[in-house]
């Protein structure tokens, strides 16, 4: 992939998913997502750091095309037919795995695309044409690993890469309300979305790495940090040219951030 002096870097994208029946819905978060892609540039892939890729090594599929991943239990018999079938890019696997060297990356063949991507991007790219490869997040690595392997990905804004994470700012799924999407959130849910708006907006989300210095409200929102890692992957990637918004926003059942946060370049080459 050679650099282009007309490539414009592209945006930079993390996105609240919440429970898999998401897919299927039509609601403020889907057409969210929708509006957003058509907004955003076309691009040439999709990396996508998923929350449901929690694996005992960092791991990046090199499959083509990517199964589609039915990982959940519970669910009506619809979702487990939905299929996203997705082209990969196994070259563009192994140039990840090449820029994060010397850490280690498992070129995976067994994988796909799981419920925590395809769930977005059915909304985003309903066409399936974007190829995708996934990141898988090693569970073994501290928060300030992650950071530090994320901005090693940073060259692949230059060339059409779509950096996706997705989990969930807040996932609290004990005190999650199935019945009532519009439940009131509680204060820490809400104070913890506080806080990393904050962090985030303020050009410095390295400081994310220490989200469980804030104490109770971490520990409620983030009781496993699976749903969390994948912001600090997309955090990574902004530089001081970043601009971030939240072109998405809302609590689902009540324990739940939708949260989505978007880095654009202030000054487009
Ligand atoms: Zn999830």
């Amino acid at each position: 992939m050679s650099a282009d002096v007309t490539t414009k870097k592209m945006p930079v994208l993390f996105v609240g998913h919440g429970n898999p029946m998401i897919t299927m819905s039509d609601n403020s978060y889907t057409r969210g997502w929708a509006e957003l892609a058509k907004t955003l540039p076309q691009p040439k892939a999709i990396l996508a750091i998923s929350a449901h890729w929690y694996v005992p090594e960092t791991r990046v599929t090199v499959i083509h095309p990517l199964p589609t991943i039915h990982d959940f239990y519970g669910f009506p018999p619809e979702l487990f037919q939905v299929e996203y079938p997705v082209p990969g890019n196994p070259e563009l696997a192994e140039h990840a795995a090449d820029l994060l060297l010397p850490d280690r990356v498992d070129l995976d063949g067994a994988w796909g695309i799981d419920h925590g991507s395809w769930s977005v991007l059915r909304h985003m790219y309903p066409q399936a044409r974007v190829p995708v490869i996934q990141l898988g997040i090693n569970y073994n690595l501290e928060p300030g690993d992650h950071y530090r392997l994320g901005t090693k990905l940073r060259e692949l804004r230059d060339n059409g890469v779509l950096i996706l994470g997705s989990g969930n700012i807040v996932h609290n799924l004990a005190g999650f309300n199935w019945r009532k999407p519009g439940e009131t959130p509680p204060a820490w849910a809400t104070d913890f979305e506080n806080w990393n708006r904050r962090v985030l907006t303020s050009g410095k989300a390295g400081e994310l790495v220490d989200f469980q210095s804030t104490g109770t409200m971490a520990k409620m929102s983030v009781p496993t940090p699976d749903h969390y890692l994948p912001l600090i992957y997309a955090a990574a990637q902004a530089d001081a040219n970043d601009e971030v918004s939240f072109p998405v926003e809302g609590f689902d059942g009540g324990t739940m951030s939708m949260l989505a946060v978007l880095w654009t370049q202030r000054n487009a080459e």
